[in-house]
């Protein structure tokens, strides 16, 4: 099989899982237990804590593990403003572990301003200034998205907000976007960030909220007052474990310039016969190419590749079963095209050869797909 959705899911890394194994056969005490082996454990995580700092360009102290990047964002939503005062700016492009979280604040009488996505998948910057005033409390913008790939300017966002409202906690998805672009988290200059493990090649159900030094969070998860206070619940030490191994494995093995060779290539091959990239190569992660095939129905150009063992995207994962696509509607394609949008992600691990392959099958199959439809 040919696997291209790594956006989705990735597939763990042998030390990661060597890591967990070791955490639960060896190291399984618990590390809340003042006995030696417990201190251990404890220890463990706090050298994982420091590994996953170290890499991602963090302090230790910054690092909070949750059960993902849902519980991040949850997080983020329910405790992140202070006295739950002000207003919310989030963008159209957030994906749904935000987007769902704001508007239940809107439900509850928040006033949340939505901020318009331009037609290349980023926010619109004059409309985020204009979104943001003196009342803004929280702003959440995704870093890279998970539909399309589009990177937003960060950096230049949390400036512009700071600028407005110096108050504002300023909150960015992560998910998409760590380790797989250049930027270290601290110089994003974000006061929260999301992690999710299991893009990069870590468990499912495990991930982290940065949360930037001198920022006062209030726990969301209560109970023995775990992860500093911050997140109660025996930690998932395993999970830690694989976590750590597997961002050190993959900042050691990722060559983003071989993924871009890669995505390059694939973007090349679907322009030269009528494909229309979403997002221009150049403004988008290395790791998505999100691509609409004219009268292609991508469902349908999904089940027929997964029977000739090729697996691609349609849309986000998380959302599948819903109708329509909010964000690429949001970047003015209509639901019909919207319908015949594919992604195809990489990974670390993606081999040339299989997406050369697996590209030459993917415009066979299309073509015949659109020759029965136009036919
Ligand atoms: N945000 C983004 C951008 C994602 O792609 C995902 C995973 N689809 C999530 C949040 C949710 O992460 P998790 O699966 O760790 O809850």
């Amino acid at each position: 099989m040919i696997y291209l959705d790594n956006a989705a899911t990735t597939k763990v890394f042998d030390r990661a899982i060597s890591a967990a194994e070791k955490a639960m056969s060896v190291d399984f005490y618990n590390p809340n237990s003042t006995y030696g082996c417990g201190v251990d454990a404890k220890n463990n995580i706090e050298q994982a804590r420091r590994t996953i700092a170290t890499v991602v360009g963090a302090q230790s102290d910054e690092i909070v593990f949750t059960s993902g990047a849902t519980e991040s964002n949850n997080w983020v939503f329910e405790c992140g403003r202070k006295n739950q005062k002000g207003n919310v700016v989030i963008s159209a492009g957030e994906h749904a572990s935000v987007y769902e979280c704001a508007m239940r604040l809107k439900s509850r009488g928040t006033d949340v301003r939505i901020v318009p996505l331009t037609r290349e998948g980023t926010v619109d910057i004059n409309a985020f200034k204009h979104a943001v005033d003196g009342d803004t409390t929280l702003v959440s913008i995704i870093h890279v998205s998970n539909e399309t790939g589009a990177i937003n300017p960060v950096r230049e966002l949390v400036t512009t907000a700071k600028k407005i409202s110096p108050r504002v906690l300023f909150h960015s998805d992560g998910v998409q976007g760590l380790l797989k672009t250049d930027m270290p988290v601290s110089s994003l200059g974000c006061d929260l960030y999301s992690a999710s493990a299991h893009k990069l090649g870590a468990p499912k159900g495990m991930g982290f909220l940065y949360i930037k030094r001198g920022v006062n969070m209030q726990p969301f998860i209560r109970g023995g007052g775990q992860e500093n206070g911050l997140r109660s619940g025996t930690q998932n030490t395993p999970y830690i474990a694989a976590f750590a191994a597997a961002l050190e494995h993959f900042s050691q093995s990722a060559n983003k310039a071989d993924v871009m060779k890669i995505k390059t290539y694939l973007y090349d091959r679907f322009v030269a016969v009528g494909y229309d990239p979403v997002i221009p190569l150049d403004m988008s992660s290395a790791y998505i190419l999100c691509v609409h095939i004219p009268d292609v129905k991508a469902e349908i150009l999904q089940n027929a590749l997964y029977d000739k063992g090729i697996v691609i995207g349609k849309g986000a994962a998380c959302s599948g079963s819903k109708r329509g696509n909010r964000v690429l509607s949001a970047m003015g394609l209509s639901d019909a095209q919207a319908e015949c949008c594919i992604r195809i992600s990489l990974f670390a691990d993606t081999k040339y050869e299989d997406v050369a392959a697996a590209s030459a099958v993917i415009i066979e199959t299309a073509e015949k797909i659109r020759s029965n439809h136009v036919g």
